[in-house]
């Protein structure tokens, strides 16, 4: 189906990422009219994040996104934080939450929300630019080999890291490109090949290491988590794998060759990880950034437009809290005749949220670094870290966004 261009939308969304379909459900809940646009012809088979760490968890399950999806919420006694665990115990104290959630499985059920309620999610169509005039936004598009356009009250960016429309509003993206690239796949390691040893794993030729968080090895880093930790139905000899080294000259990319992963996996552990298979092997190279600003006029930024962490686990929480307020904030304007004032706050409120999540990922990741200073940075802040009540404190840190 075309999108329909009669009238003006109260809102377009540029991006149909988790960020995008969140608030669009967000808005379309609230009887505001909404319309996704989505360069892709359909949803990305590469797996992405494997789960929620933080608030954003607990606001979805309030909102009943989980009901009858046998997913949910967790409060993890341990958590890293970096290369630290943090031991968090159990019980009311421990101030994480978790929702383990495939990307893929998150996205599909918030479409389903936005959908339900009246938003229309339009894949195959790439925002090309933008013209803002006093009451709104014409918002031009491709539809295959068709250009169009449309009117909307607001424009909102979740077009991810290289967001189009941040570009085009000229918003700046300050902040570093990481020196290290992780390699990611999903593998098959036979049972005789790998047993549960204690919380970790027992691999053949490889040894004993932990699982779920990153182990500082020789060659860099290595982290293992079998996937039906996350994913009940996965089989049980699937685990998800993931290497950290020096990025030299080596650039991201969406397909890995099986040689690259297992010279990679030989260079990190100094042994041949004893896999028979591998899927969705690629390689990404960490930023750190910020937009300079969240809102231009009628246009906004939320997720990834806005914000990219090199340290893993915060970037959904984050994207999924700026969907939250910024669709609080326009229904209020558009639905509730609150004063145009109310918008503003979304840049006042969720930037300097942004920048707490920029500072402690950035910390966990000079914690994981390998040279000397970072190794006396471990040793101080895990004996510090031994005290519960500074692990939860680091951890509220991380649920807060
Ligand atoms: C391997 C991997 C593992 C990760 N693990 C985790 C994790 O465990 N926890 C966590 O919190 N985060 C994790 N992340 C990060 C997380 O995946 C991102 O933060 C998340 O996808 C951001 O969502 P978003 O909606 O902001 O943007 P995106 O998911 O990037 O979506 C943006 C969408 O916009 C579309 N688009 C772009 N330009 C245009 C245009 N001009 N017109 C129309 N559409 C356009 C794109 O096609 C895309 O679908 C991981 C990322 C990767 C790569």
């Amino acid at each position: 189906m075309f999108p329909d261009t009669t009238g003006p939308w109260d809102a377009v969304i540029v991006g149909a990422g988790p960020v995008g379909l969140l608030l669009a459900s967000e808005l379309a809940v609230q009887d505001l009219r909404v319309t996704v646009l989505e360069r892709a012809a359909s949803p990305s088979a590469l797996p992405k994040a494997n789960g929620i760490v933080g608030q954003s968890a607990l606001d979805l399950a309030e909102r009943g996104l989980l009901a009858g999806t046998g997913l949910r919420v967790i409060s993890p006694p341990r958590f890293q934080f970096g290369p630290l665990v943090l031991d968090l115990g159990v019980g009311p104290e421990n101030p994480l939450h978790i929702l383990p959630v495939p990307q893929r499985r998150l996205e599909e059920l918030l479409e389903r929300r936005a959908v339900a309620h009246g938003a229309q999610v339009h894949r195959g169509c790439e925002v090309t630019g933008f013209t803002q005039g006093d009451a709104g936004v014409a918002v031009e598009f491709r539809a295959g080999d068709a250009p169009a356009s449309l009117e909307a009250r607001y424009l909102v960016g979740c077009d991810g890291a290289h967001s189009f429309v941040r570009k085009q509003a000229g918003i700046g993206f300050p902040g570093f490109t990481s020196d290290e690239i992780a390699r990611l796949a999903r593998i098959t390691i036979p049972p005789a090949q790998i047993t549960r040893a204690g919380d970790g794993l027992a691999i053949a030729g490889v040894g004993r290491v932990a699982a779920m968080r990153t182990n500082p090895m020789p060659g860099g880093g290595f982290t293992i988590a079998p996937a039906a930790v996350l994913d009940s139905t996965a089989s049980e000899d699937l685990y998800l794998i993931s290497t950290h080294e020096p990025r030299g000259e080596a650039e991201a990319s969406d397909s890995l060759s099986m040689d690259e992963l297992r010279a990679s996996l030989r260079r990190v552990l100094g042994a041949d990880l004893p896999f028979t298979d591998a899927a969705a092997a690629r390689s990404t190279v960490g930023n750190s950034r910020q937009a300079d600003a969240y809102r231009s006029g009628r246009v906004f930024l939320s997720g990834d437009a806005a914000h990219v962490f090199n340290a893993g686990g915060s970037a959904l929480n984050v994207g999924l809290q700026d969907a939250f307020d910024l669709a609080r904030r326009l229904a209020a304007v558009l639905r509730d005749g609150a004063p145009a004032a109310e918008l503003d706050g979304y840049e006042s409120v969720r930037r300097p949220a942004g920048e707490r999540a920029l500072q402690h990922t950035r910390a966990q990741a000079a914690l994981a670094r390998r040279d000397d200073s970072s190794s006396a940075l471990r040793q101080v802040l895990g004996t510090v870290i031994a005290d519960p009540a500074a692990a939860r404190s680091l951890a509220r840190l991380i649920e807060a966004a």
